[in-house]
């Protein structure tokens, strides 16, 4: 495995980074809370996901009740079809007062959950990636 925030690699199963020194989350911390649960869980992206462009496709589609594109985007189908199909009860049995609401649900969502996918990969995240670079050759080494 490789430390998420300075990219160096480290043993598996390492609670601290011995390099940068910081705290590392087990999988299993990501996988807490709603996402603990075994349809809901959380599937690692095979690359790293756009937060703002996420929530603009939930956002944007939301208008033509398609917001759950965005969950295809993120590779999450799981939440796809789960919000696909809450959402066709949800605008008739709340006489559409959820149309307004739903693009800001999707939207804020989305954004949050591509955050989550992001912690998923081992890979440092682009903003790490520079200060890997300059602060030592951890990143630029990896295979
Ligand atoms: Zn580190």
């Amino acid at each position: 495995m490789y430390c998420t925030y300075c990219g160096r690699e480290l043993h598996e199963g390492a609670e601290f980074c011995g390099y940068c020194g910081k705290r590392l989350a087990a999988e299993s911390d990501k996988a807490r809370g709603i996402y603990s649960h075994e349809f809901l869980r959380l599937r690692a992206p095979k690359e790293i996901k756009n937060p703002k462009g996420a929530a603009a496709l939930g956002f944007f589609f939301s208008w033509i009740f398609l917001g759950p594109v965005g969950y295809i985007y993120l590779g999450q189908w799981n939440w796809f079809w789960l919000t696909f199909i809450i959402q066709i009860f949800a605008y008739p049995l709340t006489a559409f007062f959820a149309y307004p609401l739903l693009p800001i649900v999707y939207g804020i969502h989305q954004y949050q959950m591509a955050r989550d996918v992001n912690e998923l990969i081992s890979v440092p995240p682009k903003e790490e990636n520079a200060d890997a670079a300059s602060g030592g050759s951890g990143f630029l080494d990896r295979p």
